[in-house]
Formats: structure tokens, C-alpha cells, sequence
């Protein structure tokens, strides 16, 4: 019999209930003390959990341990050591020590540095993150790790995010204080991570070399029929692919991921899984652990699992929501409005630190989450619009109107919502109506960034994201310290006014797909950056390198390391796709249009032979327009080739990323769709690799 959730969930684990049990009270304490205040842990704790680790692994059937770490690929790595130990009699004893516990000595040389490490200068460091428990998978530990250069460089996403979520801290303790808030002392980011993902079947992709290699298709005509029916979303799911998630969940139990929701989402063989919300820390990690177990459990199941943002050309692609929120050790979240937000200072203050970030940072979050990938996606009317705008709804946006201009909030009471059908139970309608377009949509008690791609480590997104607050909260300290008790409601609302009107630019509720909202956001000043070269620079900016810099984020080292690295992805994954294409057309989709037509110019002729007096076959027909879309087809794929060529000549990184992403793009496009067109016109039993339609519908 299977067991019951309670008792599988969090087994794989090495979390608080574990530790208690197994550790000595003062060693047990003093790792709380680490964990909950970020404070130093001395070697003689850390030997005493290694051991308690490595008897708790060993239990649980693991024989290796590894330092699980998160380079800049964007994936995590990891190198397994066995806990054995051999004696001198050719015995063996499993060891662990608090030393390799804390630290390890990866050889970092073949991982991305971006320039801050050459080859040669191949020591790199792993040191243990006592914040985010333990694991065990394939039956090794893992030990959530940062990684860093041997000079103290963060190469990792890691640590840059740990550095954020402790300057947000640092800020808003100091704020709070000035509220009156003396018994908060920490803040902590939470972060909820919603992961849409394609399924489709392991036979189809084995058989499609732009998947194998790019993970989108480059090719492939739309059957007759598409999401347009809207039959998916939330649609029941099928007996296959309910296997896959109960399987998905129990693993994701096993390893204390809180796998909540499954749906199907809006294509066809699209799905979402979000879990409830963890420390951005902690919730970075397990989501790039979801990603893992989504793939490996997808290949049990006869599938492959697809991460990338624009797998199919047609239907939408797959994206990331990132909910975010920031809580007092208290226990209270800040971004919770209560029953009358209007006199709550203390949402306000928090409310505004966020707008005002958004809006002086709005570059950074919309670099946070470009990618070729993702650019595929953001305006294209399936996700957010390249523009970032925050969604505020009705309620919010007239209570700060109403700070703004001085007059009352006249607070509306609860709107019953009347559905018209008196079996149903009345409930109150939420105080605002959700806004799908919107990148950066405040959802009751929280803000979702809605722009990061499917295949997204959420570090980088939710750095940004903190940075920037903790910056806009240092600012709203600095201007209310020296004012005094009495004076510092109003100083407060002096300064919510004059924030309101910096930032209001940036609220937005209306629909982001519009082409009137492009222009409006033109009026208002705000960026439209439409693709990652056109972004990236912006990272190197000054006031960006400088807001880095000021809380210890990025040293300017790592952040050109950044810069260069990201665009290095940009200009290899283009790369990768244009000799993918061409490779394709090549090998694959030409001669099956030459075997095609010679087949139908055969039936021609011996048509032809038996009747002299037709004159043009539809054979012929056929065989006409097969052999222009083979000459059309061959042009487009020459110019691609050129223009790769080219593409490969340029040694500016930026240069080069701009020129793939105008020309190089533009010809994979323009062959794509005439080999698309011709595509529609093969049998399939001709067509060297599975259609969309077999794709998307028979899975
Ligand atoms: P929807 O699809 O309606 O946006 P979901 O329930 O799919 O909502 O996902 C909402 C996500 O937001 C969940 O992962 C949930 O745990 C997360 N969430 C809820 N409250 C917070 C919070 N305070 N901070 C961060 N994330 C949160
Ligand atoms: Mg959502």
C-alpha cells in the first residue's frame, strides 16, 4: 500500500525536525542561531552536524556526498565523493567531516567566470549555506552550497542573492524602527515560484534535432488547430500525464518541495506546478531542484519534459511567476494591506518602496529576465510586454490617488459578488480584479513579476528585486530619521505624496498587449527594451553599478562577469540555432521535398505516357511548386549561411549578439516560414521528423 503523504513527506530531507532529534541541544542551537541570524558558525558545530548528516544520510541509503551548487549556466552542478574511508586491515569507515562539510575545492576552471577567472587559475571554492537544508538524490547528500573564485568572486547566483535578501533586511529593520516597529529584527524575502512546462512524447523528440539541441522547434507548421479553442487550460487532465504529476508531487514531497497546484495550462500539452512559497533562498533552490526532478520523472513516464520559454511556434510559450513578498521575523507580511490600507502606514511605506523601485529599476528587472529564449515571449501578446508597469488594481490605486491630491479615502464596503444563480454560495468579490497582462501585478498580499521564462533560475529576478528595495528604503530612512515622534505621520504622508508623483508613471492597470499601451508608456518615459541586446548594456550602467556596489551585491569584477557571460549565452544559443537550422534543412527537410517531387514528376510522366493529349497534370502542377519552394528554400538557407558566417567574423560580443539578433534571426525566420509553407503540402510519411500536430495532439 502506498503511504500516506505525512509520512513520506520531507524524508529526503535534513531539515528542522532532523536536526533536533539528532543534534546535541547547544550544537542544535547554536545552528538555529546561524540560520536564523546569518551569524558565524565555528568549526566545532559543523564537525558535530557533519556527523549527525552524514549517520542521517547514510540511513537513508545514501553512499556519496556533494557540494550542490548553482554556476552561472543557470543549472546547478554538483561532484560526488563517497564517504568511504579505507583502513589500513582493507577495511573501510564512512567519513564526513565538518571541513568538508563547510568547504570544498571544486576544479572551476570549465565553468562560466565571464573573464574573472582564466583557465589556468582553476581553484575555486564551495562553502556550505546552513539556510537551505540538505538533501538526499540518487543517494548522495547534497549540501546546498555558494561557489566562488579563489580570490572570493561570487560565480555563483547564490550568493548575490543571499548578499540581496540581507540588505533588504539591513533597510527594512532600519524603517521599521522609525515606525515604531523596535520588536522586528529581520525582514526575510518569500518567494513562490509558479513553473509552466510541455510534455511531449520521448519517441517524437528523439526524432527532432532542434529539440535534442536547441529546445525549440525552429521548424514546424501549425495543424489545423492551435490553443484557439482554449480546451487546455484547466481542462481535465489525461490519464498519462496525471501519472507524471502524482509522481512529480510525491518525489517533490520527498524532498519537502510543497508541491500545491497542477493544472493543464493554455497550449496543448502544457502544464503549470506551483508550490507554496519558501525564503527566496530556499525557494530559488527547490525550484531549481523541480526543474531536475520534472525532467527525470518526465523520462519514466515516456516523456520529455520541456523547459524552454518558445518550444512551439503557434502557442504560447512557458514562463515563470515569480510571487514575492517580505516578512518581519515577526511573522507579519508587509505587503498585507489589512481591512483598510489606507491607514496602514506601515503597507504604505512598503508599498511605495516597492512602486519606487520598480519604476528607478525598471531596467534591471526587464535584464533579469531576458534570454534569447524569453525574448521570444515577452510582448508577443502570450506574456507580459517588454514595458515594465506595475498592476496596483482599483482599491490601491485610489487610495494613493487620494493621498496624492489630499482628499478622503472614501473606503468602499465589501461588493458582494452576484452570480445569479441562488444554489451557489455568495462570497465577496476580491477587492481588485487580477490583470493577466501586467509583468508586475500587485495579487492581495504580494507583488508577481510575471516576465521570467520557464527555464529561469529566479536568483538573478528576485537580486534585482531586492536591491532595489533596500535602496528605495534606505532613501525613506534617510529623509525620516532626524523627525521627530510627533512630527512623523505627516512627514510620512509628505513623503508617500511626493513618491506617488515621481512614480505613479510606472502604475499601469489597463491591458499591456494594446499598441495604445506602447504609445502611452512611450509618453510616460518609460523603457521598452524588446530584446536582450538591446538590454544587456544596461547592466554596466552607472547608476546600476553603483546601486550594486553601495550594498555589496556585485563588486563591478562580478558584474562585468555577468554582462559578459549573458551575453555570451545570448550569442552561443543563436549560434547553436542558425547551424541547427541549416543542418535541418539540409539533411532533412530538402531531400525529403526532392524524394516528394521526384515522386510526383514519376506520376507525371507515366501519366504523361498514357494519355498524350494532357497537357499539364495537377503532377505537374505539384511538381512546379515543389521545385520553387525547393529553389526558395535553398536561397533563404544560403543567406542564412552568409550571414552566420558573418556573424562568426565580429569579435565585439555586443556587436555580434545585435547582428544575430537583426540578421541572423530575421533570415531563420524568413526560411522558416517558406519551409513551412512547403512543409504543409509533404505527406507525412515523407516529413523526416514528427509534425506539430503529432506533437501536441497525440501525446
Ligand atoms: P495564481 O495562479 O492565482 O497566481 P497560485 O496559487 O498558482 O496563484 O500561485 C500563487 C503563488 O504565490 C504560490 O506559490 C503561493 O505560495 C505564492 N505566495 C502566496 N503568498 C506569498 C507570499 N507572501 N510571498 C511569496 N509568495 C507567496
Ligand atoms: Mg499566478
Amino acid at each position: 500500500m502506498e503511504k500516506k503523504i505525512p509520512e513520506i513527506y520531507g524524508t529526503l530531507v535534513f531539515n528542522d525536525k532532523v536536526m533536533r532529534d539528532k543534534l546535541p541541544k547547544d550544537i542544535y542551537k547554536a545552528l538555529r542561531k546561524t540560520i536564523d541570524n546569518n551569524t558565524h558558525l565555528e568549526l566545532d558545530v559543523a564537525n558535530a552536524v557533519a556527523v549527525a548528516m552524514k549517520e542521517w544520510a547514510i540511513e537513508n541509503g545514501a553512499t556519496h556526498f556533494t557540494h550542490w551548487f548553482q554556476p552561472l549556466t543557470g543549472y546547478t552542478a554538483e561532484k560526488h565523493d563517497s564517504f568511504i574511508s579505507p583502513g589500513a586491515c582493507g577495511d573501510i569507515t564512512m567519513d564526513f567531516s565538518g571541513k568538508e562539510l563547510v568547504k570544498g575545492e571544486p576544479d572551476a576552471s570549465s565553468f562560466p567566470s565571464g573573464g574573472i577567472r582564466a583557465t589556468f587559475e582553476a581553484r575555486g571554492y564551495t562553502n556550505w549555506d546552513p539556510t537551505s537544508p540538505a538533501f538526499i538524490k540518487d543517494r548522495t547528500l547534497c549540501i546546498p552550497t555558494a561557489f566562488c573564485s579563489y580570490s572570493g568572486e561570487a560565480l555563483d547566483k547564490k550568493t548575490p542573492l543571499l548578499r540581496s535578501m540581507e540588505a533588504l533586511s539591513t533597510q527594512a529593520v532600519k524603517v521599521l524602527k522609525l515606525l515604531g516597529r523596535g520588536d522586528v529584527t529581520g525582514v526575510i524575502t518569500t518567494v513562490g515560484p509558479e513553473q509552466e512546462y510541455f510534455l511531449i512524447d520521448e519517441e517524437d523528440y528523439k526524432k527532432r534535432k532542434d529539440l535534442i539541441f536547441t529546445g525549440r522547434t525552429l521548424l514546424g507548421a501549425m495543424p489545423p488547430k492551435g490553443q484557439e479553442m482554449e480546451d487546455h487550460y484547466f481542462g481535465a487532465l489525461k490519464p498519462r500525464v496525471s501519472e507524471f504529476m502524482h509522481e512529480l508531487d510525491v518525489e517533490l514531497w520527498k524532498l519537502g518541495i510543497p508541491a500545491k497546484t497542477k493544472h493543464n495550462e493554455v497550449a496543448p500539452c502544457q502544464h503549470e506546478l506551483a508550490p507554496v512559497f519558501d525564503t527566496a533562498n530556499v525557494a530559488v533552490d527547490r525550484n531549481q531542484l523541480t526543474m531536475e526532478i520534472m525532467k527525470k520523472i518526465a523520462k519514466k513516464h515516456g516523456y520529455v519534459c520541456l523547459l524552454h520559454e518558445k518550444p512551439f511556434a503557434g502557442v504560447n510559450g512557458s514562463g515563470k511567476h515569480n510571487n514575492w513578498s517580505i516578512g518581519t521575523n515577526a511573522g507579519d507580511n508587509l505587503l498585507d494591506p489589512g481591512k483598510t490600507p489606507a491607514e496602514n502606514i506601515q503597507f504604505l511605506v512598503f508599498l511605495l518602496a516597492v512602486i519606487s523601485a520598480v519604476d528607478d529599476y525598471a531596467d534591471l528587472l526587464r535584464l533579469s529576465v531576458a534570454s534569447a529564449g524569453n525574448d521570444h515571449r515577452l510582448g508577443a501578446n502570450e506574456a507580459p510586454p517588454a514595458i515594465i508597469s506595475i498592476f496596483l488594481g482599483d482599491e490601491l490605486t485610489e487610495v494613493l490617488d487620494s493621498i496624492e491630491t489630499g482628499r478622503l479615502f472614501a473606503k468602499k464596503g465589501k461588493v458582494q459578488l452576484e452570480t445569479g444563480a441562488h444554489v451557489l454560495p455568495h462570497f465577496f468579490k476580491d477587492n481588485t480584479d487580477r490583470n493577466r497582462t501586467s509583468p508586475f501585478a500587485f495579487t492581495g498580499n504580494k507583488f508577481e513579476f510575471r516576465s521570467l521564462g520557464s527555464s529561469f533560475s529566479v536568483a538573478g529576478p528576485n537580486t534585482v528585486l531586492n536591491t532595489a528595495v533596500a535602496e528605495e528604503l534606505e532613501k525613506i530612512y534617510e529623509e525620516l530619521k532626524g523627525v521627530s515622534k510627533e512630527k512623523l505621520a505627516d512627514a510620512v504622508y509628505a513623503l508617500l505624496k511626493k513618491a506617488i508623483k515621481a512614480h505613479k508613471r510606472v502604475i499601469f492597470n489597463g491591458n499591456g498587449y494594446t499598441d495604445e499601451w506602447i504609445e502611452e508608456a512611450k509618453k510616460r518615459g518609460l523603457y521598452n527594451f524588446k530584446s536582450t541586446p538591446d538590454v544587456l548594456p544596461r547592466l554596466l550602467e552607472k547608476k546600476n553599478k553603483a546601486l550594486f556596489e553601495k550594498y555589496g551585491i556585485y563588486s563591478e569584477t562580478e558584474l562585468k562577469a555577468r554582462y559578459e557571460v549573458m551575453l555570451e549565452n545570448y550569442v552561443k544559443t543563436l549560434h547553436i540555432e542558425t547551424l541547427t537550422l541549416q543542418d535541418m534543412v539540409n539533411k532533412q527537410f530538402l531531400p525529403a521535398l526532392m524524394k516528394y517531387t521526384d515522386e510526383v514528376v514519376e506520376t507525371a510522366l507515366s501519366k504523361k505516357k498514357l494519355s498524350e493529349t494532357l497537357t499539364t497534370s495537377a503532377e505537374e502542377k505539384l511538381a512546379k511548386t515543389l521545385s520553387d519552394f525547393y529553389l526558395k528554400i535553398s536561397d533563404k538557407n544560403e543567406k542564412l549561411k552568409k550571414d552566420t558566417d558573418k556573424a562568426g567574423k565580429l569579435t565585439d560580443y555586443l556587436k555580434q549578439a545585435v547582428f544575430y539578433h537583426d540578421t541572423v534571426i530575421a533570415d531563420m525566420e524568413a526560411l522558416r516560414a517558406v519551409a513551412d509553407e512547403a512543409e504543409a503540402l509533404i505527406p507525412e510519411d515523407i516529413l523526416p521528423y514528427p509534425t506539430y500536430e503529432k506533437m501536441l495532439f497525440y501525446v
